[in-house]
């Protein structure tokens, strides 16, 4: 077997609109393409023995053991090679279900589709699919060390893409809103919600988080010093600079017991407490040195250690933090105990799990000696043995929930002292025996306000209530359910998607609002080019949900970029499907008109169910998208007879219709005309049916979106086609004697669309320069050829410099070959040489002629035009 392509997904796609995260991997079985797995001998018993789990999968059979009876039975390896892929991600934490097998146009090549959640993760387990099914196609086993390898590595991908326990639990909660996130390009930024409803995260500090708390927060003496001034309880404390000054600072705080700590430490880094000699306090200095240049040297305050959580000036959980101990048995030493207490599967290394390792350091061992332990010491039964002076989770700590016990006086007082030091999202450390009772009264102490407090001791604690923390963050970041989200229209079709999207832009306009814009000539914001090139892909999709101005996104998506990655968002407020035409087959495994269609369709359904998918009646693909969309259907016809609007208009249903030269609205008993296509000057007087359909459908578009009818009708009226707005569009040139146009049409669709506009040019006669990129298929150019002869009075053929890997010669002699089945008396020629064509046809253009350009290079046809003696360009006909 053979892996040709590995593409990962990560929106609405071809295979599913609800599943965004799949591999898809083309694949040429080779050698296995004629055989099927109980023809291979000993398939059935190397692949049990080597993943026994399989019998989980219940395939077709739907039962238990349902796949592996089909492995039994017979079924191709492209098929076994999903489920392989499937059962790896899940033998490593990964619960994924979903897989689909299909064969290619090309017998033997086989399409594997299969989810994810980790795209490495997802890659890997496809290669190491292939790899294990061959493996024992081939010998009959697959090594257990290879398979315990595959596993471990798949684990770790797991591992090193998990966002950290504060930032999971703020996106599940995001998740569970409807509120789309995204991770930036810069590391840990999490963005919520779109455009500029879009809030911004970093662990637990948001863009409400000001610079000043978070400053004043990490300078633990500053903060102590505003908080006693505002009558705070604080610890008794000091800092210095230099050993020499550690004995009078000592004496400062009253005596022992003390801690030292550095100046901007956290994690427990540093700190040192309970110190009760001056060995001790020597050694504690010198370890808050490797830390910070200046050192706290504070009273030591007996007390639980609590963990207050204040989000948007209300307290929200309360945690007590108790440190790394082991409790005693009365068989085990504590060497044993520990290494029995790290077992547990909530302990994990670092910040990733519920609970970290227990690890020992310097404090560690004068603890025990002062509990009277070594690591050898075997505690007798029941008895608490601790193994940190401090409390953080970081250090093997754990977490009890405290939230319902805290005096109301003291929540009165952590809500005050958050608001003095100015943070949004804080923790406040604790240090008190009873957190149920005031602080005053227990003589217990604020130790310290920390800006982006950790969240997992709270959303898991070891012990208690778990606190849906993240939601309280939810309801300050977007508060009475004000949206996140922008409206979000996505436009498709084979033709005149460009033109739309930039129509339904500029109507867009009129609101007043800033639109973002995504089309093949490059991404908008506003009035302004954000960047040139073909974006209709989900990167681009992402700058303008992205962008923090934008207040709409509009969004040209074109098949190349659902194909390869998927939509770039889950679902949009309108999905527009312009038409299904013949274009691009036979690449990227689409290769019938109803595959396209269905590739089509995704925009349509990937629509929320209270938004429009505006479908075209008069295609017959298209309009079939109504049956497959949960949302609400409006649709656009040029035929104002059409029977599937009118029924659709009696069920209450709105659509948008070109009737007696008006583009009107009709809903309901009422029909709201917008203006007459001969006004709108993107339909050239009127003579370009196919720019009117674009203009209903952006017109429809925008009104289910509540834009006005007069705000449509001012975009409408004012949209010009001009050659810098829509190079290559129908850009239509007054050469004096004669009108040249150029036009990007490079589909048989878009041919006959254009001849639409080209046979209602009656004063004079017309010139083709005609020719298409080599890529598409030989049928394509003898459409080309025949359309053309019918069109046109005379006709150029050339060809692209670029012949994308066709042999020179064959693309004219295709399409000569259309013109003459079509016209055997036709007047044509061959200029292979495009400039030469078009300087031909320029030369020889009649008097109220029209010269029809379809060229590679629009901007070397527009220069070439230039040349001529331009008296102007023409962008409206009447
Ligand atoms: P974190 O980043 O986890 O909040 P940190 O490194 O910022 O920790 P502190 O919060 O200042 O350090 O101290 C860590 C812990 O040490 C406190 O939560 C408390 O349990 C203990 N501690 C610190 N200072 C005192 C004190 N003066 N008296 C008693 N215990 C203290
Ligand atoms: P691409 O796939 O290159 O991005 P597109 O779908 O964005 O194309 P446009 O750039 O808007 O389409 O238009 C390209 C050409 O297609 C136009 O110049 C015109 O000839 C033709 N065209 C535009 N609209 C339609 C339509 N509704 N039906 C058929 N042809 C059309
Ligand atoms: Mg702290
Ligand atoms: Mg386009």
């Amino acid at each position: 077997m053979r892996i040709l392509k590995i593409q990962t997904l990560r929106g609405p796609n071809y295979w599913s609109i609800r599943r965004h995260k799949l591999i898809v991997m083309r694949l040429d079985l080779e050698n296995l393409a004629e055989t099927p797995s109980n023809e291979i001998p000993g398939f059935y018993e190397g692949l049990v023995e080597a993943l026994p789990s399989l019998e989980g999968h219940y395939c077709s059979p739907g039962c238990r053991g349902g796949f592996l009876m089909r492995v039994r039975e017979g079924t191709m390896m492209g098929h076994i090679v999903e489920h392989v892929a499937l059962e790896l991600q899940e033998l490593a934490g990964m619960h994924v279900g979903f897989g689909r097998t299909r064969e290619t146009a090309t017998p033997g090549i086989f399409q594997v589709v299969i989810e994810y959640l980790n795209e490495e993760a997802g890659r890997y387990a496809g290669r190491a699919a292939v790899r294990l099914c061959q493996s024992i196609a081939d010998r009959g086993r697959y090594p257990k060390a290879e398979l315990e390898q595959d596993i471990q590595d798949l684990k770790d991908f797991w591992r090193d893409s998990s966002l950290g326990p504060s930032t999971e639990a703020i996106v599940k909660e995001a998740e569970k809103r409807g509120i789309p996130w995204m991770q930036l390009s810069a590391r840990f930024l999490i963005q919520l919600g779109y455009g500029v409803n879009q809030k911004r995260m970093q662990a637990t500090m948001t863009d409400n988080t000001g610079i000043l708390g978070v400053e004043l927060a990490c300078d633990k003496e500053a903060t102590k010093r505003i908080l006693a001034a505002a009558g705070a309880p604080v610890p008794r404390g000091t800092v210095i600079n230099f050993l020499d000054d550690l004995e009078e600072a000592i004496e400062y705080v009253g005596g022992y017991p003390i801690v030292i700590k550095p100046l901007d430490g956290n994690h427990g880094r540093g700190i040192t407490i309970d110190i009760r000699t001056w060995e001790e306090a020597e050694a504690a200095y010198e370890a808050a040195r490797q830390v910070s240049r200046s050192i706290i040297v504070e009273r030591y305050y007996v007390g639980r250690d609590h963990r207050v959580l204040v989000v948007n000036g209300k307290v929200v959980a309360v945690a007590e933090r108790v440190p790394a101990h082991v409790v005693g048995n009365g068989r085990s030493s504590i060497a044993e105990l520990i290494e029995e207490t790290n077992q547990d599967p909530n302990r994990g290394e670092g910040h990733d799990n519920v609970l970290t390792k227990i690890e020992l350091d310097r404090t560690s061992y004068q603890l025990l000696e002062r509990q009277g332990y070594t690591l050898n010491s075997v505690p007798p039964k029941g008895t608490i043995c601790y193994l940190r002076a401090t409390a953080n989770l970081s250090t093997g700590g754990s977490a009890v929930d405290r939230t319902d016990e805290i005096h109301p006086e003291n929540l009165w007082l952590a809500q005050r002292v958050v608001k003095i030091i100015g943070l949004d999202i804080a923790g406040l450390d604790i240090v008190t025996t009873d957190i149920s009772r005031p602080l005053r009264e227990m003589d217990g102490v604020i130790v310290e306000v920390n800006a982006a407090p950790g969240f997992r001791m709270h959303v898991a604690p070891s012990l208690g209530i778990p606190r849906n923390v993240a939601g309280a963050v939810m309801d300050m970041l977007f508060p009475n359910e004000q949206s996140s989200r922008i409206p979000i229209l996505s436009v498709t079709g084979t033709n005149g998607k460009t033109t739309t999207t930039r129509l339904l832009a500029h109507i867009y306009k009129q609101t007043g609002k800033v639109v973002g814009y995504t089309t093949t000539d490059g991404t908008y914001i506003g009035e302004y080019l954000v960047e040139a090139g073909d974006n209709t892909g989900p990167q681009s999709a992402h700058v303008i949900l992205q962008d923090p101005t934008v207040e709409v996104a509009v969004l040209e998506s074109a098949r190349g970029g659902i194909l390869r990655s998927g939509l770039g968002f889950e679902a949009a407020n309108v999905g527009i499907v312009l038409n299904v035409a013949a274009d691009h087959l036979g690449i990227g495994d689409i290769d019938t008109i109803e595959q396209l269609a269905n590739l089509k369709s995704v925009v349509a359904e990937a629509v929320f169910p209270d938004g429009y998918a505006v479908l075209n009646a008069d295609d017959r693909r298209v309009a079939a998208m109504a049956q497959k969309t949960k949302a609400n259907v409006a649709y656009f016809t040029m035929n104002p007879d059409s029977e599937l609007v009118r029924q659709h208009i009696q069920k209450g249903g709105v659509a948008a219709i070109y009737e007696n030269g008006y583009l009107s609205i009709v809903k309901g008993d009422w029909t709201h005309r917008i203006e007459r296509a001969e006004n709108i000057p993107l339909t050239m007087g009127g003579r370009a049916p196919f720019m009117i359909a674009n203009a209903l459908a952006a017109a429809l578009a925008a009104f289910v979106q509540n834009v006005t009818i007069e705000q449509i009708r001012a975009g409408l009226k004012t949209f010009r086609a001009s050659v810098s707005q829509t190079p290559g569009r129908m850009n239509l040139f007054n050469l004096g004697n004669y009108h040249a146009l150029v036009d990007y049409a490079h589909n048989p669709a878009s041919y006959e669309a254009l001849g639409s506009f080209v046979r209602n040019w009656n004063t004079g006669a017309r010139i083709g320069v005609v020719g298409g990129p080599g890529d598409r298929r030989d049928e394509d150019f003898v459409t080309l050829g025949q359309l053309a002869a019918d069109i046109f009075d005379y006709i150029i053929v050339k060809e692209d410099d670029d012949t994308r890997g066709r042999l020179r010669g064959s693309a004219s002699e295709l399409i000569t070959k259309g013109i003459t089945q079509v016209k055997p008396d036709a007047r044509y020629e061959v200029i292979m040489d495009e400039t030469a064509a078009i300087n031909k046809a320029l030369d020889t253009a009649p008097d109220n002629g029209l010269v029809v350009i379809l060229p590679e290079s629009v901007n070397r046809a527009i220069k070439l035009i230039k040349l001529r003696g331009l008296v102007k360009e023409e962008i409206q006909q009447n």
